[in-house]
């Protein structure tokens, strides 16, 4: 099987009515995108930036950002980096910034919601990402968005920095698409009016099912309702990809589910454009994918959606598969 993985390595992705889709990685430094490529990785679907932020004891500079970004780029030789902007708060915590203590962190002040309110955060990464625009295919994502004016206002403030740097004379790429994390279920519900803004979508499932479940992603005590396959999770995902398409916008999904052999037959027939999961997902990935047939399984997308339990979903999906 490692072999015929290995040939499949610098290959496009096909499904076996050939459509293609893209298989991405998930980052966290710069050094990961070694394995994304010898992966067979096309791209990055999410780059989580927290690391630069995290284990020290200070904000990291617009300059060390800008050597992490550039050299992601660098090395990823033209293919599509999507680089997600801070998203600390819930279980990602800072001892140098002092965030407010809450009794429900995971539903407070966190990722967007902090760097709105902490321009002098925001502004010097991206002012990073801009300057580093040029150094490869850049597109840059804001996460936990839940209103479509949290994504103005970071739209605005990125524009802002934009001008100012070419006033500045330092060049920035004009093709950089600006999109959004769908993590949030008000979002995934109203992603036909996001989809007119946005260039694109990914569909962060660890937080989404959390937030849609109401159930925690690290009690263990409610794990039994953190369901990918639940009909409602598959549904607001059905909704963020017809959003998507008929405004001709494309949609990702960067949550773990978008490597999982049984969640992908489910995400292709539903249409989803890229998969971004850890690189040694994606081999195994692109060798499922060349035998599944993305129109038989679209055929049976009504079947599954109007399904009431993940239960019926997975005995389906393992029947139709297998
Ligand atoms: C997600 O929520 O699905 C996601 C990819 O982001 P994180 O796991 O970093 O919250
Ligand atoms: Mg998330």
């Amino acid at each position: 099987q490692k072999e015929e993985w290995a040939k499949l390595k610098d290959e496009p992705t096909f499904t076996a009515d050939g459509e293609q889709v893209e298989l991405a990685a998930n980052i966290g430094t710069p050094e990961d995108v070694t394995g994304v490529l010898n992966n067979g990785g096309e791209g990055v679907g999410l780059y989580r930036t927290e690391f630069l932020y995290m284990g020290k004891n200070e904000l990291p500079t617009e300059d060390e950002q800008f050597d992490a970004y550039k050299s992601v780029l660098e090395q990823m030789q033209g293919k599509p980096v999507v680089v997600r902007t801070l998203d600390i708060g819930g279980d990602k915590e800072l001892n140098y910034l002092d965030l407010p203590k809450e009794l429900n962190p995971f539903l407070g002040f966190r990722a967007i919601r902090f760097c709105l309110e902490n321009e002098d955060v925001f502004r010097p990464q991206l002012r990073a990402l801009l300057r580093a625009s040029v150094y490869g295919n850049l597109k840059i994502m804001f996460p936990m968005i839940a209103t479509i004016e949290e994504f103005r206002k970071a739209k605005a403030i990125l524009l802002d920095e934009k001008e100012a740097l070419k006033n500045e004379g330092k060049d920035v790429s004009d093709d950089i698409e600006v999109g959004i994390m769908v993590e949030i279920p008000s979002t995934a519900v109203i992603a036909k009016q996001f989809a007119k803004e946005v260039d694109f979508f990914s569909v962060g499932t660890n937080d989404l099912i959390q937030y849609t479940m109401a159930a925690d992603r690290m009690n263990e005590q409610v794990s039994y309702l953190y369901q990918p396959y639940h009909p409602a999770i598959l549904n607001l995902i059905n909704n963020v990809i017809e959003a998507a398409h008929s405004e001709d916008k494309w949609v990702g999904m960067c949550g773990e589910m978008a490597g999982e052999p049984l969640a992908i037959p489910i995400l292709l027939g539903l249409g989803l454009d890229e998969f971004s999961m850890s690189a040694t997902s994606i081999l195994p990935a692109r060798t499922q994918l060349k035998d599944l047939s993305k129109k038989k399984l679209a055929a049976n997308k009504d079947k599954i959606l109007s399904m009431g339990t993940a239960d019926e979903v997975l005995e389906y999906v393992n029947e139709l598969i297998n």
